[in-house]
C-alpha cells in the first residue's frame, strides 16, 4: 500500500461488482476488478453473432424504482447508453394473445444490454479472462489466486459479487459469511436466440408465456438501437423446466427450445436463419436475503449481488452501492 491507498479487490463484473468498484474508486480506493469472461455484463448479457446480429439473452429490461437507481438510470439515458423500451408486451397461451397495459417504464441498455456495465466500467482495471479461485488470508491481507495458479495479489479488501453459490466457493476463508450464502437457493433459465430471414408477423413485441416449459419470448430487434437488425428473438424457458433440463447438450437443448417457441406462438415454423443457445446456471435468486449487502469488517471480505438486495438489475445495482458505502465507511 505504497500510496496510502485502499487496495480493494472486486470478484466479478456484473453490475453489482462494477457499481462497488466504481463507488470504491471513487471514494480514493485503488480498485482492480477481475472477472472470468471476456467482457462486462454478467447476467446483463448481449451476446454477437454474424451479420450484426446482437441478443439480450440474459436481462430483458429494467424498471427503476428507487430514486437513486432512477438518478444513475437518467444519467444513463442522457449520455445514450439506456433508452426506454416501448415494446408492445402481452401474455401468451398457446397462440392467443391478451395484451398487457403499459404498467412502468421499461429500460434497456442501448445497443445492448452490457453498455450499462461498460458505462460503470470506464476508468477502472478490469482483468478479463481472470477466474478468482482462492482467497486467503495473510494477516490483514487478502492473497487471490486464478483457477491456473496465478498469483493475483495482495489486497485489503475483497468484495464477491458472483452469483451465491459461486460465492460461496470462494469464501472458505470467511467461514460465517459462507454459511449465511450456503442457503440461497438459485434458479436456472435455458435461452434460444433465433433470427429469421423475414418478419415472423406477431403482433406484440414481448409475452409473458403461460402454459408452457417457455417463460418469455421477446423481439429484440424491437428494442432502440437494434433497429434495421433482422428478426430477432430471445427465448426464455421457466425456472422448473430449465431445472429439469439443465444437463442437456446444447445440440438437445436448442431443437426443443425452438419447438416451445412455435408451439407458444402458435405459427407454423420456419427454419431459422441463426439459431444458438444459451444455459444460464444462476439466473434468478427467488429467495434474496434482505440484507442489501454483507461486509465481515474484522476480515475485509464482503459480497453484494442481486441475491442480497432483490432479484433483478436494480437490486443487483443497490447491493453493489451498499457496499461500496460499507466499506468507504470504514
Ligand atoms: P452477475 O451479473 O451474475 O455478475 C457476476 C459476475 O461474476 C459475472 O460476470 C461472472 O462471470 C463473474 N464471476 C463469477 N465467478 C467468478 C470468479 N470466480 N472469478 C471472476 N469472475 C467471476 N433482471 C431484470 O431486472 N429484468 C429482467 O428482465 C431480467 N431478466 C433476466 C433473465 C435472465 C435469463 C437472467 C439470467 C437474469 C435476468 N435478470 C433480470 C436478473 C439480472 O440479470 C441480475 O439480477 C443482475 O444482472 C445480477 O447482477 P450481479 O452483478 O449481481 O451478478
Amino acid at each position: 500500500m505504497g500510496d496510502g491507498k485502499r487496495r480493494v479487490a472486486v470478484i466479478g463484473a456484473g453490475i453489482s461488482g462494477l457499481t462497488c468498484a466504481r463507488g470504491l474508486f471513487q471514494s480514493g480506493a485503488a480498485v482492480t476488478v477481475f472477472e472470468k469472461s471476456r467482457g462486462v455484463g454478467g447476467r446483463m448479457a448481449t451476446r454477437r453473432a454474424p451479420e450484426g446480429l446482437r441478443f439480450d439473452h440474459g436481462a430483458q429490461y429494467f424498471t427503476a424504482r428507487d430514486e437513486r437507481f432512477a438518478a444513475e438510470v437518467r444519467r444513463w439515458v442522457e449520455a445514450g447508453a439506456a433508452a426506454p423500451w416501448l415494446g408492445r408486451l402481452c401474455t401468451l397461451t398457446r397462440g392467443r394473445v391478451e395484451s398487457k397495459d403499459r404498467d412502468q417504464t421499461r429500460y434497456v441498455g442501448v445497443p445492448g444490454m452490457n453498455a450499462l456495465c461498460k458505462d460503470l466500467a470506464a476508468g477502472l482495471e478490469t482483468r478479463f479472462s481472470t477466474r478468482v479461485e482462492t482467497i486467503e488470508l495473510e494477516g490483514s491481507q487478502k492473497n487471490l489466486t486464478s483457477d491456473d495458479g496465478a498469483d493475483l495479489g495482495a489486497y485489503d479488501v475483497a468484495m464477491v459479487s458472483t452469483p451465491a453459490p459461486q460465492a460461496a466457493d470462494l469464501l472458505t476463508a470467511a467461514p460465517t459469511l459462507r454459511e449465511k450464502i450456503r442457503g440461497v437457493p438459485m434458479q436456472g433459465c435455458l435461452a434460444a436466440m433465433l433470427s429469421f430471414g423475414r418478419p415472423l408477423g406477431l403482433e406484440f413485441d414481448g409475452a409473458f408465456v403461460h402454459e408452457s416449459g417457455l417463460s418469455w419470448v421477446a423481439r429484440n430487434s424491437s428494442k432502440p438501437g437494434r433497429e434495421g437488425a433482422a428478426e430477432a428473438w430471445v427465448v426464455h424457458a421457466g425456472p422448473e423446466w430449465s431445472d429439469e433440463q439443465m444437463e442437456l447438450t446444447p445440440e438437445q437443448l436448442l431443437p426443443r427450445l425452438t419447438s416451445l417457441f412455435w408451439e407458444a406462438t402458435g405459427l407454423e415454423p420456419v427454419e431459422p436463419t441463426y439459431a444458438t443457445s444459451h444455459r444460464w446456471r444462476y439466473a434468478i435468486p427467488p429467495e434474496p436475503l434482505s440484507d442489501r449487502c454483507l461486509f465481515d469488517a474484522e476480515l475485509g471480505i464482503g459480497v453484494c449481488g442481486d441475491w442480497c438486495a432483490g432479484p433483478r438489475v436494480e437490486g443487483a445495482y443497490l447491493s453493489g452501492l451498499a457496499l461500496a458505502e460499507r466499506v468507504a465507511a470504514l
